[in-house]
């Protein structure tokens, strides 16, 4: 179905054509009637599926032209970059009209937000604590707002927002349509979504455990000792345009960065000790492709909308198996493909097993060829993170070169 039988306003089609989208995707394609409809909707996608658009485009729609009188739309987003991105969108969609949009986040000055606000906006995309100071110096009013989306509600949580969030949603009007975009729905935001949502309609696309089907994904397991050789050595091999590398903290993604640049690579750093202007710059520099790799910590890994990422490495197993899937949709976006390593210890091997567990799949374990590994590893069935064969020192009857072997192929589940 195309765009122009979703009840869209002409100027949104016309938006939409000049961001050059032929066909709505499947969460557009749900989403859009819903809240033209007036419906309170729940969605859970993938990343990369068209989230953004998929709520923009009929608060567009619905919100017409310029009006005074405070902001009718708030977006709500769990990081400054993603406050960003979706402004960015939102200004994309709604160039063919008079409407006025603005962002509102921490680690930059009032001046400019407060002029913006003073000017008078139709929608704000806002992060959960500047907003809150805005509200409370007075300088915003929420007594307007007719359209909510709530977006990343699970990161939002993560972070520890949700008490903000609930003071924010306090002050916009009752009467309002709702939109709550989450991955997973754990008890808190169920709590939240019967607080703040009326009769919602929910929306699952995808199953939405599993890795974009575009994405090749693979375990390279190594001693701790050998991570950043390996590393290096990936980076040589591999023919990448462009690589996100997930380190576990922000030291470590420091250590990585001065680790790449040391060997040539043009490296930005992202994570949340940066400040809002080095943030913007690593990822405007990742974007225009003057950096080839960047760095980052978790931060990154949700929702944003980097294009063109050819490789994601996790130089650190993520912790949290949700964070799996969201770290390797960086790439294989928009149907392209990618790929995905994971550098894998034995520290990490319990982490790979709830991964696996997770997205009930298993990850291929891969051998870097010609590479000078130290120890033979041998993981062998058992217990999960409990190695066996005196890993990472010698392991039985295998040796480095030669009769390489990862036992865990063999692990039944
Ligand atoms: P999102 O999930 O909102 O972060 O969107 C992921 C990417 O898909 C962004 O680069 C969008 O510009 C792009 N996109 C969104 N909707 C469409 C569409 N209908 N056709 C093509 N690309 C789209």
């Amino acid at each position: 179905m195309p765009f122009s039988k979703l009840g869209l306003a002409p100027t949104t089609l016309d938006g939409v054509r000049a961001a050059g989208y032929v066909e709505p995707t499947p969460i557009q394609l749900r989403a859009i009637p819903l809240v033209i409809a007036g419906r309170d909707v729940i969605g859970s996608a993938q990343t990369g599926t068209g989230k953004t658009a998929a709520f923009a485009l009929p608060i567009l729609t619905k919100l017409g032209q310029h009006a005074g009188g405070g902001p009718r739309a708030l977006i709500l987003e769990p990081t400054r970059e993603l406050a960003a991105q979706v402004e960015t969108a939102f200004r994309d969609y709604a160039r063919f009209t008079d409407l006025k949009i603005t962002v509102v986040f921490g680690g930059v000055g009032y001046g400019r937000q407060n002029d913006a606000l003073r000017a008078g906006t139709d929608i704000i995309v806002a992060t959960p604590g500047r907003l809150l100071d805005h509200l409370e110096q007075g300088t915003m009013r929420l007594d307007k707002v007719q359209f909510l989306v709530l977006d990343e509600a699970d990161r939002m949580l993560d972070m520890g927002f949700l008490p903000d969030v609930r003071r924010i949603v306090e002050r916009c009007p009752r009467q309002r349509h709702t939109a709550l975009f989450s991955a997973t729905i754990p008890p808190q935001i169920e709590t939240l979504i019967q607080w703040a949502m009326r009769n919602p309609e929910t929306i699952e696309i995808g199953a939405r455990r599993t890795p974009a089907e575009t994405v090749k994904h693979v375990i390279y397991p190594v001693a701790d000792s050998q991570k950043s050789d390996l590393l290096l050595e990936l980076l040589k091999r591999v023919n990448y345009n462009s690589v996100l590398v997930f380190c576990r903290t922000k030291y470590g993604a420091d250590r990585i960065a001065g680790l790449l640049k040391r060997n040539n690579h043009a490296v930005a750093v992202l994570h949340s000790n940066r400040t809002q202007r080095e943030r913007e710059q690593a990822l405007k520099g990742f974007r225009d492709g003057r950096f080839e790799a960047l760095v980052a910590t978790d931060i990154a890994a949700r929702g944003l909308d980097i294009a063109d990422v050819s490789h994601v490495i996790n130089y650190d197993v993520p912790q949290h198996p949700e964070d799996y899937i969201h770290r390797i949709g960086r790439t294989g976006r928009a149907e392209a493909s990618g790929d995905a390593f994971t550098i894998m210890t034995a520290e990490d091997a319990s982490h790979v097993f709830a991964i696996e567990r997770f997205i009930s799949q298993k990850i291929p374990r891969v051998k870097l060829e010609n590479f000078d590994y130290k120890y033979t590893m041998l993981f062998e069935e058992g217990k999960p993170g409990q190695p066996k064969g005196g890993f990472p020192g010698k392991a039985r009857g295998a040796r480095v070169h030669g009769g390489y072997h990862f036992g865990m192929s063999r692990r039944r589940r």
